[in-house]
């Protein structure tokens, strides 16, 4: 996943200076390494007066644009206002990557309160007229300029996001444009926030050792600390976050416990306690057509999709459909056989979702002899994290170095330097990977400052990777599971992204691309991460050091494509259930359970598996960036099986290949056509055949 902080205005850093008795670290030069933010200065109330004074300021060099007496030109009005707002920029950026992953009730109240001013503030810009004025000027004569690619690409989004923001709308219609901005502001913080409260708000408190049977010694262990984390000395404590509800639905024997863990998972946000989402999404919804409607789009999702690749609904649809179908079939067989094997134990009740992790489990272990805890040991954290430096080496040359005079935001965060093979310096990663109550679940990369190069002023990278892996326990360090490291590589790869971005202006610089784009650089490198040829290269036993045998390798190439009727279903349903939310085309408040029902119901999802989000925690959609977007993760992967088709075929660190996609896809961010990005590494267009055989679905 891929976080972006949203404002219309993206601009480079700032380091300014101001009077010395003002101690709020926003208003002063950085003196860190690298100007990275100095987070050990930086306190919860220095952010509310940043974001204030981030506006006045860009509010006050919007107005210079406006006021130039010389005719509207790219360099004095799009070039201009995409270096105004430094400081807001900064503070973003900063304050929204800290609300994920560090939060507290503080920073949540600063959230709320500064949503519907921002709002506005991003409203006062797209709907003044008179600058609107001078940048339709230049849009009209961009023919006659004589600019870069990239400067035309730049000067067409800012028109866009004006007129998508309702520029060439009457006084009536913009306020009311206002209002369903402010609202939504709110209403999508409010959800997202109310998710991470019912994620912490559960516990699966455990008193009994018969109730732990089934469960591996490792996870009893990390149970039995976080039970004393919370007080329960001598119990055991599973929650709703991954690491620890995954492995106890793929282990636990307990079929009552593992029907409680799931059902409470299952109904976040569905509580009819003052942390439910339904009325909140229906609203979201509601108002998403409605604002859609206003701007003369039939949906939101025509409104959001005209920016993506895929331009339309009926292109999205048109790919679910086709690998619906398949994926389906092969979840049914998935079922049959989880069925045979609960009967062959004596048992005679139905599979349900609960029993698909436990069951897929030891069917697993039957067919390939392979199970999630025999991977683990090759899985060391700090093995994985080299196997991706090291992949990104064989690929582009670049090194990454620990920097322990970096300040960090947490004990759990690293941070390394980016160097080309030549030294010359690329950027900064920073890494936090264990589950805290402080960060919301997932994984994702965000940029603290982005990549730019406006007039000779060179900006380097300054981004972040966050997990939610297992954690050391007291005698183990922390082992991940195989699809944990593929989540690894996978953000590391967005980091690649920003990492490598080449471009002139921060607004299309780094991963600021189509949202159906973003997930190629991210998803291809999961494609290293589990191939043959570099398990052999990282993954090591943590103990005894040595390289996994290729018979653990045989078997897991062997089992690859268990389960994928399942995954590809769970989520498929997913990006169904956000397609079908936002090609609503009247702007009306639905019964969002029953909504959801009908929507499955419609694709046939069988009962046995649930989509990977119901509604009143799809944080993705209705707090997240991904609303009509859910899909891109496989139009990606139509790119990206295609794409490492053409290492797999030369060899896995072809350089020819490494350098073209480094400099067609990695270095260009947004400035150009994706596919024209796209076919100037491949030499065509995607095909789709190499994503149905890697998920078994041809
Ligand atoms: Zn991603």
């Amino acid at each position: 996943m891929k976080q972006a902080v949203r404002l219309v205005f993206v601009a480079v850093i700032l380091i300014f200076s101001c009077s010395k008795t003002d101690q709020n670290p926003f208003f002063t030069e950085w003196k860190t390494p690298f100007q990275t933010p100095p987070f050990q200065k930086i306190k919860d109330q220095h952010y509310m007066p940043a974001f204030e004074k981030g506006m006045k300021l860009q509010k006050q060099e919007i107005q210079t644009i406006i006021n130039n007496p010389e005719t509207a030109t790219f360099e004095n009005t799009i070039e201009a206002m995409e270096k105004s707002g430094e400081l807001l920029t900064t503070v973003s950026h900063v304050f929204y990557n800290m609300n994920s992953a560090n939060t507290n009730d503080s920073l949540q109240s600063v959230a709320k309160k500064i949503a519907p001013l921002l709002s506005k503030h991003q409203d006062d810009i797209l709907l003044n007229d008179s600058l609107f004025q001078r940048v339709q000027l230049v849009y009209e004569q961009k023919d006659n300029l004589d600019l870069t690619p990239e400067q035309n690409k730049l000067l067409d989004e800012y028109y866009k996001d004006f007129v998508r923001g309702g520029a060439n709308l009457d006084e009536a219609k913009k306020a009311e444009l206002r209002e369903i901005n402010k609202e939504l502001s709110v209403l999508t913080v409010q959800f997202g926030e109310n998710v991470l409260k019912e994620d912490n708000a559960f516990e699966l408190v455990i008193e009994k050792e018969e109730d732990l049977a089934g469960l591996p010694e490792n996870v009893i262990q990390g149970a039995a600390e976080a039970a004393k984390g919370k007080g329960y000395e001598g119990k055991w404590v599973f929650t709703l976050h991954k690491p620890s509800m995954i492995p106890f639905l793929q282990y636990s024997e307990k079929r009552d416990l593992r029907e409680k863990i799931f059902t409470a998972y299952i109904n976040r946000g569905n509580n009819n306690n003052e942390l439910d989402n339904k009325k909140i999404l229906s609203r979201i919804a509601a108002l998403r057509v409605k604002k859609a409607n206003l701007l003369g789009y039939k949906t939101h999702a025509d409104f959001v999709l005209e920016k993506n690749m895929a331009k339309t609904p009926g292109a999205v649809y048109e790919l679910l459909n086709k690998l619906w179908e398949p994926a389906l079939k092969m979840a049914k067989k998935e079922a049959y056989e989880l069925q045979t094997m609960i009967f062959e134990e004596g048992n005679n009740f139905q599979l349900k979702p609960w029993d698909w992790w436990y069951y897929a489990e030891k069917v697993k272990k039957a067919k390939y002899d392979l199970d999630e805890e025999m991977l683990r040991p090759y899985f060391k954290l700090e093995n994985v994290i080299n196997g991706a430096f090291m992949v990104a080496n064989k690929l582009y040359g670049i090194r990454f170095e620990e920097r322990k005079d970096i300040p960090t935001y947490h004990e759990d965060v690293k941070v390394f330097e980016v160097k080309e093979a030549d030294v010359t310096h690329i950027g900064i990663l920073y890494t936090d990977y264990f589950p805290r109550e402080s960060k919301r679940g997932g994984a994702w990369m965000s940029d603290f400052r982005k990549q730019s190069n406006i007039g000779g002023n060179k900006v380097t990278p300054v981004l972040y990777n966050v997990g939610n892996f297992s954690k050391p326990t007291a005698d183990q360090p922390s082992l991940l599971s195989f699809e944990e490291v593929n989540t690894l590589f996978h953000e590391f790869g967005h980091g690649l992204h920003a990492l490598l971005s080449n471009c002139t202006y921060p607004k299309l610089s780094g991963s600021d691309v189509a949202w159906d784009f973003v997930e190629l650089p991210s998803q291809i490198m999961e494609n290293w991460a589990s191939d043959p040829e570099v398990l052999k290269m990282y993954a090591k036993h943590y103990e005894a050091g040595e390289p996994i045998p290729d018979e653990l390798i045989e078997k897991i190439k062997a089992a690859s494509k268990f389960n994928q009727g399942f995954a590809t279903v769970e989520y498929l349903a997913a990006s169904f259930l956000d397609m079908d939310w936002h090609t609503l085309t009247e702007p009306t408040e639905l019964e969002p359970i029953e909504f959801e029902n009908q929507s499955m119901k419609k694709i046939g999802l069988i009962s046995e598996i649930v989509v990977r989000y119901r509604s009143p925690y799809f944080r993705h959609i209705f707090s997240g960036s991904y609303s009509a977007g859910y899909y891109v993760y496989i139009w990606a992967e139509v790119l990206d099986a295609d794409a490492f088709r053409a290492f797999k075929e030369t060899s896995l660190f072809d350089q020819k290949y490494a350098q073209s996609f480094r400099e067609n896809i990695l270095a260009k961010g947004g400035t150009e056509d994706p596919m024209t990005l796209y076919k100037r590494f491949r030499g065509r267009e995607p095909e789709i055949d190499p994503l149905l055989i890697k998920r078994g679905l041809k």
